[in-house]
């Protein structure tokens, strides 16, 4: 019997070991997931094709999620790939940040939505980015004061603040929305930062959320403040000029902003 089992041991590694020293035996195209019966389209697949294309930027300019969508992002957005993306790109960030000589003028910019905040909740009731943006009720959410961290961005805000790096919130919310956000951000359990910059709308009215962000990043450097580091979700956080020494960009395929 144990000659048997020792037998059939070797033949299962030889078997193995054959596998992978010879790579090309495999057949890598039949291996393909399946597309459909006579077509090229599943909605999971082709959902997950254009997350990538809106996170390598390839896909801009978009309205809305796709229709097909809605379950593929509601799962993900409220799932653990989410969250493990997220995770990855603060973790980048704080081992860049970790490599860094700080000094009292090096800051950190943060976007607020989707970034320092999340608005998942509104999202949640809103189809996941599939109806069409709607202003009176993104503003009555936000108005409320109660969107939540998200906690990996948080994770790496703290880890920022305990390297000496000031912390400087960029947000598109306007002015008017200043007092709320910061007790949105003090409830949310951001308790520290050099500035909040608001989006003054009598001067950038009709103006890209890139010009925007780049204008107040020069204004911040004019200052004397040195960006080491700038991290948003949207492309138009990190595009332009100014950008800091490094970005990162968050996960988002919920809406776009240009
Ligand atoms: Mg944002």
């Amino acid at each position: 019997m144990k000659v048997f089992v020792l037998f059939v041991a070797i033949a299962v590694a030889a078997w193995q070991c054959h596998g992978s020293d010879h790579g090309h035996e495999y057949q890598i195209f039949p291996l393909r997931m399946k597309t459909g019966h006579g077509g090229h389209y599943i909605p999971e697949v082709s959902c997950q094709s254009w997350r990538l294309g809106v996170e390598a930027h390839n896909v801009i300019d978009w309205k809305t999620v796709p229709l097909d969508c809605e379950g593929y992002i509601g799962n993900y957005i409220l799932g653990d790939q989410y969250r493990s993306d997220s995770k990855t790109v603060a973790r980048e960030a704080y081992y860049y940040a970790k490599t860094l000589n700080i000094t009292a003028k090096d800051i950190w910019v943060f976007d607020v939505d989707e970034t320092t905040l999340s608005n998942l909740p509104y999202y949640a009731d809103h189809g996941f980015g599939v109806e069409p943006y709607n202003a009176t009720a993104f503003n009555e959410w936000v108005d409320l004061g109660e969107a939540p961290a998200l906690p990996e961005s948080q994770k790496l805000y703290k880890k920022l603040l305990s390297l000496g790096i000031k912390i400087v919130f960029l947000t598109g919310r306007p002015l008017e929305q200043k007092a709320v956000t910061v007790t949105n951000l003090k409830l949310a359990g951001y308790n520290k930062w050099e500035k909040i910059i608001t989006k003054d709308t009598s001067i950038y009215h009709g103006k890209t959320a890139v010009t925007y962000k780049s204008t107040e990043r020069k204004k911040l450097e004019e200052q004397g403040y040195k960006i080491i580091g700038n991290i948003g979700d949207q492309w138009s956080d990190i595009l332009g000029t100014n950008t800091g020494d490094r970005t990162f960009k968050l996960p988002d395929p919920l809406y776009y902003i240009s």
